[in-house]
């Protein structure tokens, strides 16, 4: 791959984007104290995109937080009849999504795996639990904007989600990453699920199980899509090895 950068302080001048918020519920605007903007071309693939390392600041909670976004040319998303926009990746530091002022990260990442758990083992299977390996994946998947997005318009497998990266596999490296920074998370989130009567955990074989209570109907439409999503993963997992399953992440234990 051959790039060439060009960096520059505060090119784009952007002073405001909204984007959720940690703290407060929802979307925010939040002022852009500074970012570096970086232009990168691949001379290789003809192809050039945007890079903007923003440092912000909630306008409702004054928050600072961090914002990692990406531009591309290549990439567009159908707005209107007649209207693209550009595709753009977000990450934010820390971790946020909307919705969450009904359930803390580690609350809803307990309720996550949790679901994840049903999905790989239901009822009426003889599968011994989910190797506590694979419960790191969860979070750092249906925690990302992209990744969430794509698990939930993907009906069949893992493989049609894997190809949805078609030509941009390195964004499925990025789950490495993620699955890396969430370690803590998702350490809580298990355990705040074993307090919480979702999940057992069993030590000698390194597994969790889910405990078999209904699915609570209070949630939002939101939380309820992001927890069916989770059941999902968790059955598009049991259909391969570990091994399999995170080889086609991209992910290495
Ligand atoms: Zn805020």
């Amino acid at each position: 791959m051959n790039q060439k950068i060009t960096e520059e302080l505060y090119k784009t001048k952007v002073n405001e984007v909204i984007v959720p918020c940690a703290k407060c519920s929802g979307r925010t605007a939040h002022e852009v104290v500074t970012s570096i903007d970086q232009f990168v071309e691949d001379t290789d693939c003809d192809v050039q995109w945007m890079k903007h390392y923003q440092i912000m600041r909630c306008k409702g909670c004054k928050i600072i937080s961090f914002r990692d976004a990406d531009l591309n040319s290549v990439e567009y998303i159908q707005a209107g009849d007649h209207e693209w926009d550009s595709r753009n990746y977000e990450e934010l530091y820390p971790l946020c999504i909307e919705g969450r002022k009904y359930l803390g990260n580690s609350a809803l990442g307990a309720a996550l795996i949790w679901r994840f758990a049903r999905g790989y083992c239901p009822p009426d299977t003889s599968i011994n639990g989910v190797p506590l390996m694979l419960a790191y994946t969860v979070l750092p998947l249906m925690f990302n904007e992209d990744t969430r997005s794509k698990i939930i318009s993907t009906q069949s497998s893992v493989y049609k989600f894997e190809e949805k990266y078609k030509d941009k596999y390195d964004l499925l490296y990025l789950i490495q990453g993620r699955a890396m920074g969430m370690r803590d998370l998702t350490r809580r989130s298990i355990c705040i699920g074993i307090s919480s009567g979702l999940l057992n955990l069993v030590p000698e074989d390194g597994s969790i199980y889910p405990i078999y209570q209904p699915v609570p109907r209070s949630v939002t439409r939101s939380a309820k899509e992001l927890l069916k999503a989770a059941e999902k993963l968790g059955e598009w997992a049991k259909q391969f090895s570990l091994f399999e399953f995170s080889r086609t992440l991209h992910l290495d234990f």
